[in-house]
């Protein structure tokens, strides 16, 4: 995983622990784990030239170190179907997080293509102060933020770990595709908790990675948002 220490390495030389989505994607994609292609733009008209390359609609997300909480900045907007709505988003991303944020360095915003809808799914791991290294599964959106249906394993989990993280959590149904909703492929987020238990192994000085949300099909899931942390001291 040589492409993951460089990225960590650099960060670390610019002073930061927080990768920006584009790099934790970076790191996801280089450690197996699926991830949405996202590029950075540094103007509108670089954000135009991309979303041309890229094929509409696509999606904006204002790209700063300082900025983890996108949606809160006012900084993601999704489904933009023509130049004319980059044009505009572009503008009310930068107009919505500069005076939220006065003293952020924005980079520009990342652009990626739309995924379409899936089950919402979180993949987290973070260091608990009395278990050490450990990583979660849940349902995205309310399910976790207001039900906490969520499992819990130690890390490094084995693949029989992975299915039963999946089978424990009350909205399993959900996975299983009730009641005509798209089922959730079980084997791609088995292969993806499996692959960020081996990130956080095999790396050190990852403290915390979140796939929120990862979306997941009746054939694959992707992450289309990421989020790594590094410790203070390597
Ligand atoms: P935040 O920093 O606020 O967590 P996200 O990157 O998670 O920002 O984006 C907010 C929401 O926008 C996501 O929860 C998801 O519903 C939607 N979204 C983000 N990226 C994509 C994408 N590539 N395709 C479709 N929807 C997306
Ligand atoms: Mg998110």
């Amino acid at each position: 995983m040589s492409n993951v220490s460089e990225i960590i390495a650099e960060v670390r030389s610019q002073g930061r622990t927080v990768l920006t989505e584009i790099e934790s994607k970076q790191v996801c994609r280089a450690a197996g784990i699926s991830a949405t292609e996202t590029w950075l733009a540094v103007s509108q008209k670089g954000a135009l030239a991309l979303s041309e390359k890229i094929d509409f609609p696509v999606v904006l997300k204002v790209a700063s170190p300082d900025i983890s909480h996108k949606t809160d900045a006012g900084g993601v907007k999704v489904g933009l179907k023509n130049k004319a709505e980059v044009r505009q988003a572009y503008r009310e991303i930068m107009a919505s997080v500069r005076p939220k944020y006065p003293g952020a360095k924005i980079d520009g915003v990342s652009v990626q293509g739309m995924a379409r809808p899936g089950t919402e799914i979180i993949i987290g791991m973070f260091k608990d102060p009395q278990f050490g290294p450990v990583i979660m599964f849940g349902l995205g959106g309310i399910f976790v933020e207001v039900l906490k249906d969520v499992s819990f394993r130690i890390i490094p989990i084995l693949r029989r770990d992975a299915a039963e993280m999946m089978t424990e959590i009350k909205g399993y149904a959900l996975l299983r595709g009730y009641r005509g909703h798209e089922p959730a492929h079980l084997p791609s987020l088995e292969k993806m908790l499996l692959k960020v238990s081996d990130l956080a192994e095999k790396t050190p000085g990852i403290k915390e990675i979140d796939l929120n949300p990862v979306f997941a099909y009746r054939d694959s899931a992707v992450a289309v948002d990421a989020r790594i942390v590094l410790e203070e001291k390597p």
